[in-house]
């Protein structure tokens, strides 16, 4: 039976990105693909403790099904983490109260329920070039017309945003402020203030997406725009805020949350009921725990220091292994190395190319052109710091080496 197919589905297509991902089995490869966390560093006992915890004192609760905008207990501790600065650069608002949050199954439901929420076909998004490969096929699934803002090593040009969002008037504007996926870019002060400047003036909802913003490596980041907006008066009913406990704790807890102006909040979760009822109670109660356990500023520490060493170690590997045939900034904080072939040497300037060959040397990364909504750069490409360790760092920039 020849199955006729939502004309949705027509919007988006499955990505290459998930073909390469294909031969990431091959025995004795080394990743540098994926944006997965190092499972050597899942704090497992603590979660352990967590969730015998949640069964033991709250069952009914964490085995039961729940209210779609989330568990309370975990929508208290999720502000009261926000709020908790240092620890959490988010520092957001410190009085952001549970009702002005939901909770979504991973952050990648709250950009699902944004485009759900928000998007009619034809509708114009404006997101960053480059930008997050599932948002950019999410909004797309939802019939969004994307335009794209050119990105810098200090985060998205605000002057080219300006000109953008005054000549598109779009839907709204999404943005991932600090140490972007894939450009590792941590957009400047200067810049954040610019944008809620611009929120205003245009009237114009800015999403701010932070899956990273508490993965810094020396000096914490600006505050997020979500804490920025307490001292622009008016900005917040303008600002949608995506955050995630993937990133720092366990992605596979599914544990995002979503801040946003209350009506929208109100769509949102009308959809989120329709869609999967609610995020899993068990998950919800554990991360609830765990939270409230005060593990939170030990793991934080933890990833920190383990992911500056690994960044550090790759950052020397590319100067020395690749030398001037690739630029890239080194990033402090994240996950992501965002680079591009030079050229120099009469060396290829395809990364497309240079990734297949690298998969022949044993060892895989993504290149950077289906990161882009439009005019794709293809000498980016994405090398991620997360998933190997120091020795396999080394290992695999020399192959890369040897690839180009
Ligand atoms: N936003 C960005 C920028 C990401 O990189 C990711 C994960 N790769 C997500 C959202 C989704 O994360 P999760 O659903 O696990 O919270």
């Amino acid at each position: 039976m020849s199955l006729v197919f939502a004309d949705r589905l027509k919007n988006v297509e499955t990505s290459a990105i998930r073909e390469l991902f294909k031969l990431l089995g091959t025995p004795g490869i080394i990743s540098f693909a994926g944006g997965f966390p190092d499972p050597a560093m899942f704090d497992v006992e603590g979660i352990k403790q967590a969730s015998s915890k949640a069964l033991n004192e709250e069952a009914a609760g964490a085995l039961q099904y729940g209210a779609t905008e989330g568990y309370n207990p975990l929508r208290e501790q999720l502000c009261a983490f926000m709020s908790s600065k240092p620890d959490s650069h988010i520092g957001a608002a410190v009085n952001l109260r549970p009702e002005e949050l939901i909770v979504t199954t991973g952050s990648q439901q709250g950009l699902d329920l944004l485009g759900k929420t928000m998007i009619s076909p034809g509708d114009k998004v404006i997101v960053e070039g480059p930008t997050f490969l599932a948002t950019i096929q999410c909004f797309r699934l939802y019939g969004a017309e994307l335009i794209s803002a050119p990105v810098d090593a200090n985060g998205v040009d605000t002057e080219a945003l300006e000109l953008l969002i005054a000549e598109h008037k779009p839907k709204f504007v999404y943005l991932i402020p600090t140490f972007g996926n894939p450009s590792g870019a941590l957009l400047s002060l200067a810049r954040r203030q610019k944008v809620l400047e611009l929120a205003l003036k245009y009237r114009t909802l800015i999403v701010e997406d932070d899956p990273y913003g508490d993965l810094y490596f020396g000096a914490a980041p600006p505050p997020s725009l979500l804490a920025l907006s307490a001292s622009v008066p008016g900005s917040r009913e303008f600002l949608v805020y995506c955050g995630s406990l993937s990133k720092v704790l366990s992605p596979g807890l599914r544990i995002g949350w979503m801040v946003a102006p209350p009506q929208l909040l109100a769509n949102a979760t009308m959809c989120k009921q329709f869609s999967d009822a609610h995020t899993s109670t068990f998950a919800q109660a554990t991360a609830a725990q765990y939270l409230k356990a005060g593990r939170m500023p030990a793991t934080l520490q933890n990833v920190r220091t383990v992911y500056a060493e690994r960044a550090a170690v790759m950052g020397a590997a590319i100067t020395r292994e690749l030398g001037d045939a690739v630029a890239f900034t080194q990033p402090e904080g994240g996950l992501f190395f965002w680079a591009r072939l030079t050229g120099a040497g009469g060396k290829t300037v395809d990364a497309g190319a240079f990734a297949k060959k690298a998969i022949t040397e044993l060892v895989a990364f993504v290149p950077g052109a289906p990161f882009y909504a439009a005019n794709p750069d293809l000498a980016t490409f994405r090398l991620s710091f997360a998933t190997a360790d120091v020795a396999k760092i080394e290992e695999g920039v020399s192959r890369l080496a040897r690839a180009l």
